[in-house]
């Protein structure tokens, strides 16, 4: 049966032996890895033990942003000569403190970023956003939710999708998305409420710098007759968000994150490199962290930017009270199609920064927390991984001859291939299964992946693809009864 494989006319998946797919798969693999490598002959040596493999990412300096997420643009500031996703591709990386200016600057912006989330720890902040958060009727929707997820887990005999934690996270989205916070572009004119005309920026006035304002933008009213002018500080200060209750994407992120961890939720605040802001809480129920989008009111949907917005992204990294991570891989999946050159600093200093950071914020706790937030590490790298595996799948999938790829899953998903933008977010609502999202609670998720996975699992390779593609990507395989990622890689 091997001779036929690729030219009988109907070949079905009973032609195929799992064993040898799987070794074709690997070769396919390591031809494709070792190409690769060799690419990225840098002057820098690295070495080939596997070791401390940690993604990190972060990178950019805009403050949080204040604008909807621009359009793909061109340009990533260049810093270092060769453009490098190692990190993201599965090269071993080690930790190197930065050397050179551009480097340093760059830590320099990540330590200054980290201290975002720590604002938050603030009891009497805290209180006070919970004096605005409407509680009861959060909790007594979060209570029907939840009540309707088990309902519908227990009709299937499964378990539920989210837990009452979860459920609170949610209602809250949709009442500060619904009736707290207010998105201005631009303010109107509070003399005569018109529209108004932006002028550019203007100092800060001592007031305005008080309260947390290190940027003003300037408006002037589009009536003549009237010419007064309007003042819009970007306050990055979350007390004065309390008060102010509007503003663009960061003022957003802010508040949102805020308001997360006053309801309980240990929350994360996470920084775009391309000058987009978000949040994700750590879902108890799903052993996870979960992207959160209080301006989108999206709701664990990590594939909007990219897939969705079709957005090119170089670094996502999550700051929050226990430490940095770099999540870059949880929202940039196929990084041949969305990623962007990570050009802020070599990965090593990258790595660096995001371990310099968790040591600084877990300073001084105590070792069982310390042994359960590196276990936690542990498990979102398993995670994070996984959709690196996986977005290679995809690729040696596209590379499979067309006739042995199924069809119609790729059309279940259309997010997968050209950015179907809109519909992909109306189609998927929220509340889908899996990191992935997708509705089969599988791994199957973008590009061609949903055909090969089909395709591998009906023969039954599913796990061996799976060892097959950690080796390519130079890990150890996760072992198959990782928790982590539920959904996501094994069905
Ligand atoms: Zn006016």
């Amino acid at each position: 049966m091997a001779d036929g494989r690729h030219r009988s006319a109907q070949p079905t998946a009973k032609d195929y032996d799992a064993t040898t797919l799987t070794h074709e798969f690997e070769q396919l693999m390591r031809t494709k890895r070792f190409n690769r490598l060799q690419e990225q002959s840098q002057p820098r040596s690295r070495t080939q033990s596997p070791a401390p493999f940690t993604m990190s990412s972060p990178s950019i300096p805009p403050p949080p942003s204040r604008a909807p997420p621009p359009p793909p643009s061109a340009g990533a500031p260049a810093a270092s000569p060769k453009p490098s996703n190692s990190a993201l591709r599965g090269l071993p990386v080690f930790p190197s403190p930065p050397q050179d200016p551009a480097s340093l600057k760059f830590f320099n912006l990540l330590k200054g970023l980290s201290v975002t989330p720590t604002k938050y720890e603030n009891p009497g902040l805290l209180d006070e956003a919970l004096c605005v958060i409407p509680l009861d009727r959060l909790y007594s929707e979060a209570e029907e939710e939840s009540q309707i997820m088990q309902a519908q887990a227990a009709s299937v005999g499964g378990k539920p999708e989210w837990g009452y934690q979860d459920c609170v996270i949610r209602a809250l989205l949709r009442w500060f998305k619904g009736s707290f916070f207010q998105f201005v572009n631009n303010p109107p004119c509070s003399k005569c409420h018109m529209p108004t005309i932006a002028q550019g920026m203007t100092p800060p006035t001592p007031d305005e710098t008080a309260r947390g304002a290190s940027r003003v933008e300037l408006y002037r009213c589009s009536d003549n007759s009237c010419g007064a002018h309007e003042r819009f500080p970007r306050y990055s200060d979350v007390w004065q968000l309390l008060q102010s209750r509007r503003g663009r994407v960061g003022e957003w992120a802010n508040c949102f994150s805020m308001f997360c961890r006053a309801v309980g939720a240990r929350v994360r605040w996470v920084w775009n490199s391309e000058d987009y802001v978000w949040t994700e809480v750590y879902s108890e129920h799903q052993r996870r962290w979960v992207h959160v989008d209080a301006c989108e009111g999206a709701w664990d949907q990590p594939r909007l930017y990219t897939e969705g917005w079709q957005r090119k992204i170089s670094y996502c990294v999550a700051f929050s009270i226990d430490g940095a991570t770099d999540v870059t891989r949880r929202y940039v999946r196929s990084f041949s199609r969305h990623g962007s050159p990570r050009t802020r600093a070599p990965e090593e200093v990258v790595l660096w920064s995001i371990h310099e950071i968790r040591r600084k914020r877990r300073e001084g706790l105590k070792a069982t927390d310390l042994r359960r937030l590196q276990k936690e590490d542990e498990r979102e790298e398993k995670e994070l991984r996984c959709y690196m595996a996986s977005a290679l799948a995809a690729e040696i999938n596209n590379m499979l001859p067309r006739h042995l790829v199924g069809r119609p899953e790729d059309q279940k998903h259309p997010g997968a291939r050209q950015g179907a933008s809109t519909e992909w977010l109306a189609a998927r609502g929220h509340g889908n299964t899996g990191p992935d999202r997708s509705p089969e609670g599988r791994l199957l998720s973008y590009g061609g992946l949903a055909g090969a996975s089909t395709f591998i699992q009906s023969l039954g390779v599913a796990d061996s693809l799976t060892k097959a593609t950690a080796v390519a990507l130079g890990d150890q395989p996760a072992p198959l009864e990782s928790p982590a990622p539920h959904h996501a890689m094994h069905t």
